[in-house]
C-alpha cells in the first residue's frame, strides 16, 4: 500500500489530498453548493457557507465564526 508523508507528521490516507487533510485541520467555511451540469465541477459554490468547527451557518464569509468564535481560515487560492 502506497503513503505520501507530505512534511512533517502530516501523513495521507488513501485517496486524501494534501488539501483534505488540512482541511481537517483548521477552521473554515464549507461552502454551500449547487449542482449546475454547465460548470466544469458540476457544481457552483453559493456565497452561503458553514462553519467546520460548529456547523453554525452564515449567509457570507466572516473572519471569526460568530458562533464559536474560532478565527476562519481562507482556503480560497487553493481550491
Ligand atoms: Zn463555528
Amino acid at each position: 500500500m502506497e503513503k505520501k508523508v507530505i512534511g512533517k507528521g502530516i501523513r495521507l490516507n488513501k485517496g486524501e489530498s494534501a488539501l483534505d487533510a488540512m482541511k481537517k485541520r483548521v477552521p473554515h467555511w464549507i461552502h454551500d453548493t449547487k449542482k449546475d451540469e454547465h460548470y466544469i465541477n458540476g457544481v457552483v459554490y453559493l456565497p452561503g457557507c458553514t462553519c467546520s468547527e460548529c456547523g453554525f451557518h452564515s449567509s457570507r464569509e466572516k473572519d471569526v465564526c460568530p458562533h464559536c468564535g474560532k478565527s476562519m481560515h481562507s482556503l480560497k487560492g487553493i481550491y
